[in-house]
This record gives structure tokens, sequence and C-alpha cells, in this order.
């Protein structure tokens, strides 16, 4: 195999005595996409913000293309090669969609260019003008999405991008996360969806309660004994 892009490895974080996220580790190659599952509260989010930068460790490492992270903070690791979205689309929504791109990308990387329109690889081709507060939900985490492609990530941490969007909006995105693995960037999927999930994806990490209780295909996931349990609450 070759380097990993991304390789997290005994991560921890506590919030005060309450352990969020227990030991996970996990490698990603170039291009390479895994699905990050769990039930509410398990520590997904809690992951990518310690991933990012967000949130120091506890405990354990974070190395993006061979060199370690150290713990944000987010603004460098985004130059470094790593950006992500979130739970809930943070756009500044008094901007327009254009000028919402601007400012991500004074954040972003500096040896690197994204190949392709941002707007045009989310579906948003031709909204530049628009509020980012009069989009529609669906819309805003397509900006969200391409307000992190403007910086030219390796690496790209997706939190819940599928939730709320209807089944034609969910074919759409999923649709959108295959180009931009299909050009080489690795994606870290936090998503309740399993059908969504099956369109980009055959890898899965699961976690219930901080701790990793599986990793592998999707297929060996939902008939694992302990993974059906989280799932179906037995
Ligand atoms: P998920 O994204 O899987 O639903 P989270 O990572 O958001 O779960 O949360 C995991 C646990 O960590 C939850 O119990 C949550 O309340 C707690 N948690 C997350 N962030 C913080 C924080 N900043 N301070 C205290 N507790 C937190
Ligand atoms: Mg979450």
């Amino acid at each position: 195999m070759a380097n990993p892009i991304l390789a997290i490895s005994d991560l921890a974080k506590s919030f005060g005595g309450f352990i969020a996220l227990d030991g996970v580790s996990l490698e990603l190659q170039e291009g390479e996409v895994v699905g990050l599952v769990g039930p509410n509260g398990s520590g997904k989010t809690t992951l990518i913000n310690v991933v990012s930068g967000l949130y120091a460790p506890s405990r354990g490492t974070v190395t993006l293309g061979g060199r370690p992270l150290h713990g944000g903070p987010p603004h460098r690791v985004v130059r470094s090669g790593m950006n992500r979205t979130f739970q809930v689309p943070k756009s500044l929504g008094t901007l327009t969609v254009g000028e919402n791109l601007r400012v991500a990308s004074a954040h972003g990387a500096q040896r690197r260019t994204l190949e392709g329109d941002p707007l045009e690889l989310v579906g948003l081709a031709g909204l530049e003008r628009r509020f980012a507060n009069s989009l529609n939900a669906s819309q805003q985490k397509r900006l969200d999405l391409a307000r992190a492609l403007v910086t030219a990530p390796q690496v790209l941490l997706v939190d819940e991008l599928g939730a709320g969007l209807s089944p034609a909006e969910l074919d759409d995105a999923a649709g959108v996360l295959r180009k931009l693995a299909a050009a080489g960037i690795a994606l870290l999927v936090v998503e309740h969806l399993m059908g969504f999930l099956a369109k980009v994806t055959s890898r899965v990490l699961v976690l219930n309660a901080g701790q990793q209780i599986f990793q592998g295909s999707l297929e060996e996931a939902v008939r694992d004994p302990q993974v059906v349990q989280v799932f179906l609450g037995g």
C-alpha cells in the first residue's frame, strides 16, 4: 500500500471527565472514501473536530501526507491540505455565494489549486450573486462543501451532508462526493443514511460511545452482531 494521505492513530478526546472519543485509528489513501457511522452522540463530529484541529486531542496523533499536525490551529490545517464541512452549514448569510468563496479561499492551500469550478462541482453554478441566507437547506450544504473545496483540500471531512435532503438531492450529493474522490481527494464521510453511504463507499468505521467498534466493509458491518445491536438498540 502507498503511504496514506491521512493517518489517525489512537486518537482520544475528553471533555472534563467525559470521554467523547477513545482510541480511534484510521488510514486514508488518496481518493479513498470512508464512511463514519454511529448513533447520535457516538463521537463522529468530535472526531472531525479533533482531526481538523478545532480541538486538541487528549491522546493520539494525526498525520497529513506523513507530517504530524500537532492539533491545529484549523487555518494551518487547512493550509496543510485538509478541510471539513459542518453538520450545520456555517456560511456567512449576509454575504453572497461568491463572497463566501472568496473569504474561504483566503485561508486556502498555498501550493495547490482546485481543478474545476467549485460551484459547478457542487451544482451551484450561476448562483454567485445570491445571498447565502436566501439559499435552501440543500444549497447551503453545497455552499459549505464549495467553501471547503476552494481551499484545494487533499483530505475532506464531510459531516452529515445527507441529513434533511430529499431522495433526489441525496443522489446528487452522492454524485458530487464520487466526483471529488475520482479527482483524488480522500474523504471521511459522516452519515446516518446507509443507503447514501453505499453510493459513495464500501468501507466504514463504526463508532459507539467514542469507541471504534468496527472497521471494514459496509457489507460485513451490517452483519456484525455488535454493529447490529448498536443500530437496532437490541
Ligand atoms: P455525534 O456527532 O456522533 O452525534 P458528537 O461528537 O457531537 O457526536 O458528541 C459526542 C459526545 O461528546 C456527546 O455526548 C457530546 O455531548 C459530547 N461533546 C461534544 N462536543 C463537546 C464539547 N465541546 N464539550 C462537551 N461535550 C461535548
Ligand atoms: Mg455529529
